[in-house]
């Protein structure tokens, strides 16, 4: 299995709520040495340093010094933590008919009828009482047996089923996490409370997702094609570590920013849309006693590399593509272009961007939407309206992009995690 596949499944594992995809994140920036700092806390930072702040437990940045620090060359990339899926409610259970549920909501443009009849479980954190009312205990959880399913309703009792259904999100999509016992009441925050090890009393607030329980694996004749869950954004989340860690340069500082709520549109306290990217940029200029008009000049220099997946040409759909930009899955990355700059579009960034691949050998190919299409669009343009520096969008193309199980080609990884590292490291 090639390395960066390796990193890639293992991430898909167990990243299974941004909470846990930051904790993974942790774990590896820890054992490359990486040192933690906090917003809030005075910093000690020196040239050929390598450190890693988080925010809320589901946005960290980590960034890494170069021997001469320089006002110049500052490398910024970005992905996002999060992934649509459903989210646990207050009061949670739900008794229907002996059976026991738990009210959901929708997190994120979910493709609905994906979720009915997978595997699923829980992840996330949950706030317990303390004796420090302004602190109260946080504790993440990752549940890794299956808890439950949103079991589809049989053919025979609803024949018009393949002539596509529409599902409601309040009560088509409340999965089933087992059988009411007569004795228990509240059946699923007594599970949460013996798996915490505390009392159902002392459990405050959460924020608990349910995720899709399957494993990532291998497809195609040849092991060509990878099927998961979660394949955007923990492709990019990835390749972000990868780059990080690895890639070093002599001048100048590289940075990497994991956001969440991109799905629900970055403009929160821990998203693209919040100042904390550019608060951490001055941050790290001030440690170097650097002057505000200093810090300008600095950061007209940088360039932002906003990295998210992109759509792969569908087989069966061939007409939903542009007509002479159709980037198929594995062979390589794409550059993301939109005149809406829904995706950043600067000929002069992409330029850069396209000089890099061609001179490390990496496959790229170019995404724009269909001009009757108006496509998605992710946080490079979000973070670089606070941020007016070179900007690029690339990422790996998917088929079913949001889908509870998502189809990527097997060498797209090597190719955006060679770009990262060749990033960092030019
Ligand atoms: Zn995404």
């Amino acid at each position: 299995m090639e390395q960066s596949e390796e990193a890639l499944f293992h991430l898909l594992e167990r990243g299974t709520s941004a909470v846990l995809v930051v904790k993974e994140a942790e774990e590896q920036l820890l054992a490359a040495g990486f040192q933690e700092l906090g917003f809030g806390r005075p910093w000690s930072i020196s040239e050929d340093g390598k450190y890693y702040v988080k925010h809320h437990d589901t946005t960290l940045f980590a960034f890494t010094i170069g021997r001469q620090a320089g006002l110049d060359a500052m490398r910024i990339a970005a992905a996002h933590t999060d992934f649509p899926c459903l989210r646990i409610k207050p009061s949670p259970d739900v008794e229907a008919g002996g059976y026991a549920q738990v009210n959901v909501e929708v997190y994120g443009g979910a493709i609905l009828n994906t979720w009915l009849d997978r595997p699923l479980s829980i992840s996330g954190r949950v706030a317990l009482a303390g004796s420090d009312v302004m602190h109260p205990k946080i504790r993440p959880i990752s549940v890794e047996r299956t808890l439950g399913v949103i079991p589809n309703l049989a053919v025979h009792m609803n024949r018009d089923v393949n002539k596509g259904i529409e599902l409601n999100k309040q009560t088509d999509l409340l999965p089933v996490f087992g059988l009411v016992s007569e004795e228990k009441e509240q059946p699923f925050l007594h599970f949460l409370a013996k798996e915490l090890d505390c009392k159902i009393e002392n459990i405050l607030d959460y924020e608990l997702w349910v995720y899709c329980q399957e494993s990532p694996r291998y497809a195609g004749i040849s092991g060509e094609l990878i099927l998961s869950p979660r394949l955007d954004n923990l492709t990019s989340v990835q390749s972000l570590l990868t780059g990080i860690i690895e890639s070093r340069r002599q001048k100048g500082i590289n940075v990497i920013a994991l956001f969440d709520h991109e799905e629900v549109g970055s403009r929160t306290k821990q998203g693209a849309g919040s100042m904390l990217l550019v608060n951490l940029l001055h941050h790290i200029l001030e440690c170097f006693g650097k002057t505000p008009a200093q810090w300008a000049e600095c950061l007209y220099h940088a360039f932002f590399l906003s990295v998210d997946v992109a759509h792969g040409l569908h087989p069966n759909k061939m007409g939903k593509m542009d007509i002479t930009n159709k980037p198929v899955l594995g062979r390589g990355l794409c550059i993301k272009e939109a005149s809406s700059q829904s995706y950043a579009t600067d000929c002069e960034a992409v330029a850069v961007i396209e000089q890099i691949c061609r001179k490390e050998n990496i496959p790229y190919q170019k995404f724009v939407n269909r001009s009757d299409m108006p496509g998605g669009g992710t946080l490079g343009t979000i973070a670089s309206s606070f941020l007016p520096v070179k900007t690029v969008d690339v990422g790996i193309p998917l088929l079913a992009m949001h889908s509870a199980v998502e189809t990527m080609g097997t060498r797209d990884m090597k190719a955006l995690t060679d770009l990262i590292c060749a990033y960092f490291r030019i």
